[in-house]
């Protein structure tokens, strides 16, 4: 949603419930973690009014334990928080469970997949970057590709048959089919994805559709 016309923000919720867009994620950045401030938690509980679809909060803030309480999330709902933004990844997690919302785990780029392999038993899922976070518009990383599949092996060898793989930054429609086969089935779809400034927001959609189906 960081990438999205504030301006036009109706018009695009409304074309997201026709397409069925899955959930809204909302990159929380708190200018010490991440290089950038970003969406608040106020945007999400205004948000949660104006559209019935869930929301899929990425956490980029140092120590965010406390601070998840602040975005009200519940069932229904993702909450990501960062392995590198914590000493205390699994009470992170069980902080985010026990709102009622599904976690996930994140991983920067640089920042092996042995970070998580811990709590993979505890969390619904992992969200992978693609890029360095902070900045929409970078490009992704190809190295970072491996650990997807890296981590979809993991996740079948524990038995995890549900295991959710996000993948965030740079997910443009040339790199989709590739992505998805390396074990990926969450896509966040920004600049590159659907807010393109070349191609109407419904076009790219329909675009990104035919890419998945
Ligand atoms: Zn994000």
């Amino acid at each position: 949603m960081m990438c999205a016309n504030i301006g036009t923000l109706k018009e695009t919720l409304a074309l997201f419930e026709k397409h069925g867009i899955d959930y809204l994620h909302i990159d929380v950045m708190d200018g010490v973690f991440v290089p950038n401030l970003m969406l608040g938690s106020e945007y999400c509980k205004q948000l949660r009014k104006l559209t019935s679809i869930p929301l899929d909060i990425h956490l980029m803030v140092k120590d965010p334990e406390p601070k998840i309480d602040w975005f009200e999330p519940g069932e229904g709902e993702y909450v990501s928080v960062h392995a590198e933004s914590t000493k205390h990844l699994h009470r992170a997690v069980q902080t985010i469970k026990a709102t009622g919302a599904k976690a996930l785990a994140a991983l920067n780029p640089a920042t092996p997949v042995s970070a998580v392999e811990y709590v993979m038993d505890d969390v619904s899922g992992v969200l992978l970057m693609l890029v360095n976070p902070g900045f929409s518009g970078q490009k992704l990383i190809p190295e970072t590709l491996r650990k997807i599949s890296e981590i979809r092996g993991i996740a079948d060898s524990k038995g995890l048959n549900d295991f959710v793989i996000q993948v965030d930054g740079n997910v443009g429609f040339e790199k989709i089919p590739g992505i998805i086969e390396a074990g990926a089935d969450f896509l966040v779809l920004g600049t590159s994805g659907i807010f393109k400034s070349d191609m109407p927001l419904e076009e790219a959609i329909l675009r990104v559709k035919e890419i998945i189906i």
